[in-house]
């Protein structure tokens, strides 16, 4: 196998979603570069491979960089894994394919599972354009003034969670982008118990809250962008909207702003109701 980076998608749950050139690749590996070598043990295990392991993630130093340097130098095969899914994908990995590139060495994808296009693939919703959001800020302040920055984003945006936040990531979704906006949640994926369910945030939010098994193992939240009218309805213009309905009924502050832009009242209602603090 010709010499070079080869970063390899490994499964995200289910062990036969390895496909067969990351077989060949880990086969071949002079080295594995994994996020973390106990567990990629066990996959290289499973498929009786016996590369060396080495570790690289977030906190690897030059050292663990200048290793791999090495081995290409000597005409090796590195493989670059993470825990699951494709690296670089919220996973470690970026500088050192920044490093190896720039050090003129080959850098290959060996393309396979990644939990965001596969919850892209069953979400029934538009997937012409997409934001992969990754994982949102923990901190309520930081995570809703991100939300905040993506309310009126036309594309679909994919987010990855932690089980023990999903409640309040939807409640804070709820808040941002209104209970009726359209979103996916998918729960382990490929694996046991996966679980996809399409619907508004709001009964997501109710469903997530009665059922406790909502809130364990791995989530990918894919929320539908923003429609037209709201986005019509840019930042400034829902904020006149907002201060009118605290001097004004809701109904007669979504006719005056119908009246001064043209956008249906019944949409300016609907987006009051949503938004308007309680
Ligand atoms: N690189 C990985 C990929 O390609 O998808 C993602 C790594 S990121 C550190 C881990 C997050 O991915 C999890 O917290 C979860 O949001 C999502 N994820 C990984 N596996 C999943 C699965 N089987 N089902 C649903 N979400 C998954």
């Amino acid at each position: 196998m010709e010499s070079g980076l080869y970063v390899v998608a490994t499964p995200i749950g289910n062990l036969a979603d390895l496909s067969r050139r990351a077989l060949e690749v880990l086969e071949a590996a002079t080295l594995v570069a994994a996020e973390d070598t106990r567990h990629s043990l066990r996959l290289l295990q499973h498929f009786n491979l016996r590369a060396p392991l080495q570790a690289y993630h977030e906190h690897s130093g030059a050292r663990a960089q200048q290793r791999i340097l090495e081995v290409l130098a000597e005409g090796g095969v590195v493989a670059l894994v993470s825990d699951a899914g494709t690296p670089l994908i919220s996973d470690p990995g970026y500088r050192l394919v920044r490093a190896v590139q720039d050090a003129g060495y080959r850098v290959v994808p060996i393309p396979g599972a990644c939990a965001a296009i596969a919850a892209l693939s069953v979400a029934g919703l538009p997937t012409d354009r997409f934001l992969f959001a990754g994982f949102l800020p923990a901190r309520p302040a930081a995570r809703a003034s991100q939300l905040q920055s993506l309310r009126g984003e036309s594309a679909t945006l994919v987010f990855y969670e932690a089980p023990h936040r999903i409640s309040e990531t939807l409640d804070a979704l709820c808040r941002e982008f209104g209970e009726a906006r359209e979103a996916l949640l998918a729960r382990e994926l490929t694996k046991t118990f996966e679980t996809v369910r399409r619907d508004t945030l709001g009964a997501l939010r109710e469903w997530v809250a009665v059922d406790a098994n909502q809130q364990r193992g791995e989530i990918v939240l894919v929320v539908a962008g923003a429609a037209a009218v709201e986005r019509a309805l840019d930042e400034e213009l829902a904020r006149w909207l907002l201060r009118l309905a605290e001097d004004l009924p809701a109904k007669r502050a979504a006719a005056v702003v119908a009246d001064m832009t043209g956008l249906r009242k019944k949409v300016l209602y609907d987006y009051l109701v949503q938004h308007r603090p309680d």
